[in-house]
């Protein structure tokens, strides 16, 4: 394994620090009195509109995309460690047309969109003009499985009838977002992985009702949030469906590798944050005499701290490698892997960061509430960690036993 940086990375790295230096960081309050100042949240900052364009004029722009007509055309190897460096500000992707969840969204089109799908929503994503959402989840069922999931797709002539409610569909609540990439059935007789698709929606259709915007521990994540969704006989045409009746679960799978990682990456990035306000906060803060920074239980957090955040940064690294030589299904045991460890190891970073700032560390004087409440999302979205643990065993087991389930006992 070769976790050298390549030298394009290097620079767009180098580039991307000295972006972070003095546009994003340098304004991180001016971005929530914008967004508290304007007629509605549910609009974007000024200050993002405006770093889009210098991010884009200094080619910084759809970073993630492999594509290098496209995108940049980097491996996930050269990309982990800008997307990291992107995660340490939670409004900074969108700066660099980086962001969940239009990342996953634009691969899909790019990856299974026919060409008039692509010129119609995936140019204006491209270009930032937009924003995108993904709706699979569902309130009436356990939706980490999928192939639970009701929400009827229906034929009639040459349209799509789509019947259902969806919950937490993540960008709803920004006007900006024009197209929703909808998961639901349109076979339910079919064999159990055959009975989904996945077809494209305006926002804008009649029959798409957002009931509520839903608050992730309290916080609405204004401007882009998360929806309630109806759909009320709402009618598309064929054209609009992915790839093809019935196959909503291969593009899922495809779907989920990069957006999974991409989501690790930032949340290395987070962690990072997180100590590093820890640090200063135990260089600056005295009690009985002391500082915080040279009591033994504080250095035994920050080198606990250090060590957690490097292993995790390495399996991270050793998925996106595993996915750039050996493809993203030879990879889902490291991406799961990953996508259980790296929440888990930032909360519990973060968790430190928040102690050492008593009861400030609970107020939104400083960023690590929010991160805490929204890494602890991160171990639900795209999968709970059972979920994973479960692929992560029954690889295991299969790559010990042969043949798992059927040989199911180790002696
Ligand atoms: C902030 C946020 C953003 C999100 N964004 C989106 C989005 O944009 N689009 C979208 O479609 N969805 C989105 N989601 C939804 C998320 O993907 C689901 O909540 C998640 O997949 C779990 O589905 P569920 O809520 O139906 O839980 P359920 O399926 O009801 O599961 C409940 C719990 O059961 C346990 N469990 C499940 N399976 C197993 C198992 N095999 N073994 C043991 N225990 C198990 C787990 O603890 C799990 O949390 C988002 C969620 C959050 C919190």
């Amino acid at each position: 394994m070769d976790f050298e940086l390549s030298p394009r990375t290097h620079e767009l790295k180098a580039k991307i620090e000295a972006f972070m230096d003095e546009y994003v960081y340098p304004n991180e309050e001016l971005y929530d009195e914008q967004l508290n100042s304007q007629d509605s949240r549910w609009q974007l900052p000024m200050i993002v509109q405006d770093l889009k364009k210098v991010a884009r004029s200094e080619g910084l722009w759809n970073l993630f995309l492999p594509d290098s007509k496209l995108g940049a055309g980097l491996t996930n190897v050269e990309y982990a460690p800008l997307c990291e460096i992107m995660g340490r500000v939670h409004w900074a992707p969108e700066i660099f047309n980086c962001s969940a969840p239009d990342t996953g969204n634009m691969e899909v089109l790019h990856m299974y969109g026919t060409h008039e799908q692509q010129n119609q929503w995936l140019r204006p994503l491209l270009d930032g003009e937009i924003r995108s959402a993904f709706a699979m989840t569902e309130p009436a069922v356990a939706s980490s499985d999928a192939s639970n999931i009701e929400c009827s797709i229906r034929r009639d002539g040459d349209e799509y009838v789509i019947n259902g409610r969806k919950w937490w569909t993540s960008g709803m609540g920004d006007p900006r977002c024009k197209i929703m990439i909808v998961m639901g059935k349109t076979d339910p007789k079919a064999t159990k992985y055959q009975q989904q698709s996945q077809v494209l929606v305006p926002t804008n259709t009649l029959g798409v009702e957002i009931k509520r915007m839903l608050p992730v521990m309290g916080y609405d994540d204004a401007p882009h949030g998360h929806g309630e969704v109806l759909f009320n006989n709402v009618r598309v045409p064929i054209e609009n469906m992915i790839l093809g009746e019935g196959r909503g679960f291969e593009i899922a799978q495809g779907r989920l590798g990069p957006g999974r990682i991409h989501h690790c990456m930032r949340v290395i990035g987070v962690a990072e944050r997180a100590l590093e306000l820890l640090c200063s906060r135990a260089a600056e803060r005295e009690t009985w005499g002391r500082l915080l920074a040279d009591r033994g239980i504080t250095q035994e957090r920050i080198a606990q701290s250090r060590i957690d955040i490097d292993m995790c940064r390495l399996l991270v690294m050793k998925a996106a490698w595993k996915m750039d030589t050996a493809g993203n299904k030879e990879a889902r045991q490291e991406i799961a892997m990953i996508k259980v460890a790296a929440p888990k190891m930032a909360l519990e970073v973060i968790d430190r960061a928040l102690q050492i700032h008593g009861g400030g560390g609970m107020t939104n004087d400083f960023p690590i509430a929010y991160m805490l409440a929204h890494t602890r999302a991160m171990r639900l979205f795209d999968g709970p960690d059972e979920v994973h643990r479960q692929q992560i065993a029954r690889l295991e087991l299969r790559r010990q036993l042969g043949g798992y389930p059927k040989q199911r006992s180790l002696n």
